[in-house]
């Protein structure tokens, strides 16, 4: 059992119009086994919250922590995160020219185990996994994100979640852009990740069309950088019906 805890977490970026504060004050905590939606508008900081738990250099954590079983995440570099098991995939993932898949997911792969896997059952492993995410076999040997579809990425993210077996994964709009097959194929890859490996879940959306897949324990409402309500599946039912005007209203009030 493993716990993540993000505490009044702070977070700025530096713009061209000085420092901007764009986490203002996140607590959360999540256990493995546990999956825990983070719904917001856009722009309301998500994926700052995404990055900064990953260790991206453009996000200053100006106050407030993230420990995983106590120990101090802000404190190791990006690899180290990983070692520690915490994956991202990203709303936005980017292109590696000259690297293919197959050699990233093995050399990720030994980064995050301190080894290199034994070929023969890597091999299998990797057909088997892309096999559950309708992947073409010969996927493996394009690069990284060049030229993929938005669903190829997502699928791509998800491949990864399920070879690496992170304690905890932050998966940013996992959702976005992808048709409903693409959806239930991606989703069905997070369940069965999470099953066998009891890893906590951060699922960030925009829309609560992916909850019907992937089911939340906790919902979480984030507005203009931090968490404005909190409940379970029934607050992203009634996000589904409201919207997240009432949030917004509240927020231009205050
Ligand atoms: P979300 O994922 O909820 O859509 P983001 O975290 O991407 O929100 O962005 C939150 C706010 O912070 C937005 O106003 C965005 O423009 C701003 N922001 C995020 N990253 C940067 C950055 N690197 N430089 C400047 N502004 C940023
Ligand atoms: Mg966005
Ligand atoms: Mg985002």
């Amino acid at each position: 059992m493993s716990t993540l805890e993000i505490r009044d977490l702070h977070v700025s970026v530096e713009t061209e119009n000085g420092t901007k504060e764009i986490l203002r004050g996140v607590t959360l905590t999540i256990r493995s086994g546990e999956t825990h939606a983070i719904m917001g508008p856009n722009g309301s900081g998500k994926s700052t919250l995404a990055y900064s738990v990953a260790g991206h250099p453009k996000y200053t954590v100006t106050s407030g922590s993230v420990t995983l079983d106590g120990e101090d995440v802000l404190a190791m570099s990006v690899d180290e995160r990983a070692r520690a098991g915490l994956f991202l995939a990203m709303q936005y993932p980017v292109e590696v020219p000259g690297v293919t898949v197959s050699n990233f997911l093995r050399t990720a792969k030994t980064a995050v185990e301190g080894e290199a896997p034994k070929l023969r059952t890597w091999v299998k492993e990797v057909r088997e996994a892309m096999g559950n995410l309708r992947m073409d076999p010969a996927f493996a040997e394009r690069n990284v994100n060049e030229g993929f579809s938005g669903g190829e990425k997502k699928r791509h993210e998800i491949l990864q979640m399920e070879l690496l077996r992170p304690k905890f994964a932050v998966l940013d709009e996992t959702d976005s852009g992808l048709d409903v097959d693409a959806l239930r194929v991606v989703s069905e890859g997070v369940n069965r990740a999470t099953e066998s490996t009891g890893a906590g879940v951060l699922l960030i959306t925009h829309y609560t069309r992916i909850l019907r897949y992937i089911q939340p324990d906790f919902v979480h409402v984030f507005v203009d950088g931090r968490i404005a309500e909190e409940g379970g599946r029934e607050l992203a039912d009634r996000l589904e019906a409201e919207g997240y005007d009432r949030f917004l209203t509240e927020t231009a009030g205050a």
